[in-house]
This record gives structure tokens, C-alpha cells and sequence, in this order.
């Protein structure tokens, strides 16, 4: 009698949360409609430590550095904004959330960003060996190319990130050629990063390791570049972390819509916090549709970098750095 065949072996990454600060959102800015204009929420800036192991190596990624610890080290346009979401709190930063589970920025091996606002970057410098991967467009934001007037929370950084040690992912817009893939070297190993598939309901990912277990998804709308990561930590479950697909959880039930105000300094502009609002829209029913299990991977736990109430059990549940997801 033949013997059963073995379970295929499923590969799968670790997820653990870091602090790495907090902020303020006026709830005006973020969903429409409010009762109460004035409504404010404090909510973490949320980063995760992604562990992947292969028979040949152990692999460490950072996703988003949150908040920089020094306050006063950011642009004198992005203290001005800082005003408008005090309080504002800054410790324990990654790096310090890192070193409470016993490691050291040069144990990172790669960083990635969701996208490159001031509450996603942290201190990059801390990262001194490290490889950064940023979404298609982020750096002509940082370098000052592409410029946005959506808000004065879209100001960047010229020299944010060591651009030796940085890779842009590929464009995925329809129409245009997919960049060669960009090859980068990991501690002696070619990692391919793009070009880009659809995977289950989701048009472009990249599949990171080329073993199904996390996948780099373009998320466009909040910011260009905007990236999101899906992970598996397990058989038959999956973990998806937003970036700053969505600031509050009404938006991905539905109860509310994506807010717009007029700027107080130029009333003719017309603000948002994403940077194409109808992509933002587009990407947020992706989303639900993972979250609700409408895909064939069943239902994904969907955590966004600034979801209180997620941050609030996670801690209760020991979900935080050293422990896991
Ligand atoms: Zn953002």
C-alpha cells in the first residue's frame, strides 16, 4: 500500500510588532463624515520586524521605521507640521523596540518603507549596513522631482537614504514596460526584486523570496510609491500589513469615506491625505476584500501603521517584539 504523501512543506516568515512612537490625527483630516470637527485620536506610528529562515540563512527585515527619535532633527517644514499632531511621542524608537528582543541595527538585513513620510522613516542613519527598499516614485519625492500639494504632511527629505544601499522597485503602471529587474546583493545572495505578478486578487506583488511567503504589494494612492507586505505566517494563514492604506477602520468597513478639506493658508486647495484619492479607494476594497475572506486565502488579518485598537490587543496579546503575531 503506498505510503500518504507528506504535507508540501510551506514557507513562511515571522511577524513581530516594534514601537516606534505616536501621533495625533484630527479626525477631519482623515474620514468624512465626523460628528465632532474637533475629534482627535492619538495612534501608534506602528513598524514590524519580518524573520525569515531558508536552510541557507536567516533573513531580517524591517518594515517602516515609524518616528524619528529626535523630534528636532526633521525638516523646519515638517516641525510646522508636527504641531498640528501633538502630542507627539518618539520613544522608544525601532532601534531601541529592536534592542528590547536583543538586537542591533546591524542585524537588520533589509528596510523596507511603506513610503517615505516623515512618521514612516525614522532615522535611517542608525542603519548603517542595512539595504533600504522604497516603492516606484519615492525618490524623486525625496530628491524634490515630484512635488505635492495635497496637505502639509507631504514635505520629504533630500538625502533621506543612502541611495548606494537603496533599490526603487519597478513601475507597475499598465502601458509601460516593466523595468529590468533590479538585482541587489544580500550577504553574498542575488535577491530579484520584481518584475511584478498579480497574486490572488492582488494585480502587482513581488514575490520577495520566490517561496510564496511574503509578498512586496503595490498599493497605490496614499503617497507614489506606496507599498504594502503580505505575509504568511503559517499554512493556512496570512498577515497583511497596510502602511498608511488607511488611517481609520471605518474606511475599511465602509462607514465612512475618505476625507478632503480646504487648505487654511490657500482656501482655493483642496487637501487629502492621499495623494490620489481614487486609487486610494481602489486599494482600500482590495483590502477588504482579503480582510473579509473573499479571496481564495480565505480571511487575512489586515493591521494598518496606525490602527489603536490593533496596537492595544496586540500588547495585551504579547505581540510585540520578542514576541510575535
Ligand atoms: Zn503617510
Amino acid at each position: 500500500m503506498p505510503s500518504p504523501s507528506p504535507v508540501a512543506a510551506v514557507a513562511t516568515v515571522s511577524i513581530h510588532t516594534l514601537a516606534a512612537g505616536s501621533l495625533t490625527l484630527p479626525e477631519r483630516f482623515f474620514v468624512q463624515p465626523v460628528d465632532d470637527p474637533d475629534a482627535r485620536k492619538s495612534v501608534p506610528s506602528l513598524s514590524f520586524l519580518i524573520h525569515h529562515e531558508s536552510a541557507a540563512q536567516v533573513t531580517r527585515i524591517v518594515f517602516d521605521l515609524g518616528i524619528r527619535r529626535d523630534l528636532q532633527a526633521y525638516s523646519p517644514q515638517i516641525c510646522k507640521h508636527l504641531a498640528t499632531r501633538q502630542p507627539v511621542t518618539s520613544r522608544p524608537d525601532v532601534v531601541q523596540s529592536l534592542a528590547s528582543g536583543g538586537l542591533h541595527p546591524s542585524d537588520i538585513d533589509i528596510i523596507m518603507l511603506s513610503h517615505v513620510h516623515w512618521d514612516h522613516i525614522g532615522t535611517p542613519s542608525d542603519f548603517l549596513h542595512s539595504l533600504f527598499v522604497v516603492g516606484n516614485g519615492s525618490l524623486d519625492l525625496l530628491s524634490g522631482r515630484t512635488k505635492l500639494e495635497n496637505g502639509s504632511h507631504s514635505h520629504f527629505e533630500r538625502g533621506l537614504l543612502p541611495l548606494d544601499r537603496t533599490i526603487q522597485l519597478p513601475d507597475t503602471s499598465p502601458g509601460r514596460p516593466i523595468e529590468t529587474s533590479e538585482a541587489l546583493r544580500l550577504r553574498g545572495r542575488q535577491v530579484l526584486l520584481g518584475p511584478w505578478h498579480p497574486f490572488s486578487s492582488l494585480p502587482h506583488t513581488i514575490d520577495f523570496f520566490g517561496d510564496g511567503s511574503l509578498y512586496i504589494v503595490s498599493a497605490p494612492g496614499h503617497l507614489p510609491g506606496h507599498i504594502n507586505l503580505l505575509c504568511r505566517t503559517a499554512v493556512d494563514r496570512y498577515v497583511y500589513l497596510a502602511g498608511d492604506a488607511y488611517h481609520d477602520t471605518r474606511l475599511l468597513s465602509g462607514e465612512c469615506e475618505i476625507a478632503e478639506w480646504r487648505d487654511s493658508e490657500r482656501p482655493d486647495l483642496v487637501c487629502c491625505i492621499h495623494a490620489d484619492r481614487q486609487q486610494a479607494k481602489e486599494t482600500i476594497n482590495r483590502i477588504r476584500a482579503l480582510q473579509r475572506g473573499e479571496t481564495l486565502l480565505g480571511p487575512v488579518e489586515v493591521v494598518a501603521a496606525h490602527d489603536a485598537v490593533w496596537a492595544e490587543v496586540a500588547a495585551a496579546k504579547d505581540r510585540y517584539w520578542p514576541g510575535k503575531l
